[in-house]
């Protein structure tokens, strides 16, 4: 059974926001309206489909395995579904459903036209020969490639897959489909295979940008019409005012250590990482951590931060070092999450003393600790808003792949800038105009975008 509860609850509890606002389907009133809405929920919380297969693999000993695939399409309204596919050992049907849906929202909220999908193989890529991969990825590719393409449905990478079985994928579909333009039935490729300059640092710069965008330009911009709002947001980001805004970043790996670097590069805001943090430690220094040399050191080895006094010594990195989960409740301005999912909950939440949370993995905070830090008054730049980069970056990709033509990597940068300040321009000022959290406001202008959509193409009656 397709389980899709929290999208369930998400679109309820946006339609119920929108069921007075007059200007939200105003050719819907009364008992059609009802109707509507109740037509909207169905619509929004199924799955077009759900494509299962057993893959057929032979392995390296001799063995011939039926390995569980899934390819699941949420909602195509806004255009081709699109979301990445992940190699996991616990990944289930209803995950990858959910998933799914919260792509659609996703594309939906920064205007992409994409609809929403997500894929999942049911292995540990580490049980598996680099020769079983390959034959993995191109099975799903031969068992799905019907209802895969550029105009169709455009997978990426995602947990456990990267740009290496990007480029296996869009191998095989075009061995199977040749002469379609190809290069776009797959993002998040290599470079040399068609993929997009600044696909790696897409998700960091976005999350950064967003954070960056609120507490500079847009307090700037606003600052006299904010001030009069006597917001929590608006005495937490002046409170710095001559003073540098601290910053904590769980995890370094693609997005945590690009937004560690535009932090520490940035012109705009006088910010300071004091702590990162990674699966094995915290580093800590209340003057700043260098981390273009932080880089220099993970880069040699193997993405994993300094543990000892001496790899801190040798490198010449001034910090202190505290155990990983440390970072979580230090005394920070602003705790940016970009490791895993559901790192703040029940046990944990209490001690939280950021002011700012800023999600750069997707469900960092459980829904418990989400709410219980909304309520304290915690500003939470969500997911959905904030780590639409790659999305953003692959939708860059579909468009070149398609026009043959290449963006620099400045280009790439410029556009992803301009798309997700086109978004907080409008979710920001609805969100100081009213009482809901930021994450209820993104929810609920996706959810505008999708019924308005679904009812001007017939959907609805
Ligand atoms: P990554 O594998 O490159 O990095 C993950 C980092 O988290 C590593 O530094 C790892 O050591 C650290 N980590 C793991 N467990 C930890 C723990 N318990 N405590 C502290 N740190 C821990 O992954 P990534 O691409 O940077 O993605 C990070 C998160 O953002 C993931 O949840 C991912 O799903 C999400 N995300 C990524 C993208 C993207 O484009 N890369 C887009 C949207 C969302």
């Amino acid at each position: 059974m397709a389980d899709i509860s929290g999208t369930k609850t998400i679109v309820e509890a946006s339609l119920n926001a929108l069921l007075d606002d007059e200007t939200f389907l105003p050719d819907l009133h009364s008992a059609t309206r009802e109707k509507a809405f109740s037509s909207l929920v169905s619509i929004l919380s199924t799955p077009n489909h759900v494509h299962k297969s057993f893959l057929r693999v032979p392995l390296e000993n001799g063995k011939v395995v039926r390995i569980p695939a899934f390819r699941v399409q949420h909602n195509n309204i806004m255009g081709p579904y699109k979301g990445g596919i992940r190699f996991h050992e616990a990944i289930n049907e209803d995950e990858v459903v959910e998933l799914s849906s919260l792509m659609t929202l996703k594309s939906a909220l920064h205007d992409i036209p994409f609809g929403g999908g997500k894929g999942g193989v049911v292995i540990n890529p580490r049980d598996y020969e680099t020769k079983e991969l390959h034959l993995i990825s191109k099975k799903y590719v031969q068992y799905f490639s019907d209802i895969l393409g550029p105009e169709k449905d455009i997978p990426a990478p995602d947990v456990g897959t990267s740009a290496r079985e990007m480029d296996w994928m869009m191998g095989e579909y075009k061995s199977i489909r040749p002469g379609m333009k190809y290069r776009s039935s797959f993002t998040g490729k290599s470079v040399v295979n068609g993929g997009s300059l600044g696909r790696r640092e897409a998700t960091g710069k976005g999350v950064y940008f967003t954070f960056r965008y609120l507490m500079h330009d847009f307090l700037n911009a606003q600052h006299q019409w904010l001030k009069e709002r006597d917001n929590i947001f608006v005495k937490t980001a002046l409170d710095h005012e001559g003073r540098s805004l601290t910053l904590a970043i769980q995890g370094f790996g693609n997005v945590g250590s690009v937004v560690a670097l535009e932090a520490y590069k940035s012109p705009h805001l006088n910010n300071k990482v004091v702590s990162v943090s990674d699966k094995n430690v915290t580093l800590y220094n209340s003057d700043g951590i260098d981390i273009p040399e932080l880089l220099k050191f993970t880069t040699r080895n193997n993405n994993e931060l300094p543990v000892s006094e001496k790899e801190l010594k040798d490198v010449d990195i001034k910090a202190d070092i505290m155990d990983r989960d440390d970072i979580l409740t230090l005394n920070v301005d602003v705790l940016f999450l970009a490791a895993l999912g559901h790192q703040v909950h029940k046990e944990n939440m209490e001690g939280i003393k950021a002011r700012v949370i800023v999600e750069g993995a997707n469900a960092p905070l459980t829904t418990e600790a989400d709410d219980f830090l909304s309520d304290q008054g915690v500003i939470i730049i969500p997911d959905i808003l904030a780590n639409a980069g790659g999305v953003i970056v692959s939708y860059l990709e579909w468009l070149q792949g398609r026009d043959t033509q290449f963006l620099s990597e400045e280009e790439v940068y410029e556009r992803l800038h301009d798309k997700m300040q086109e978004t907080l321009d409008v979710v920001l000022p609805q969100y100081f105009g009213d009482a809901f959290p930021l994450r209820k406001n993104c929810y609920i202008h996706a959810v505008m975008k999708l019924s308005t959509v679904l009812f001007r193409q017939g959907k609805l009656y």
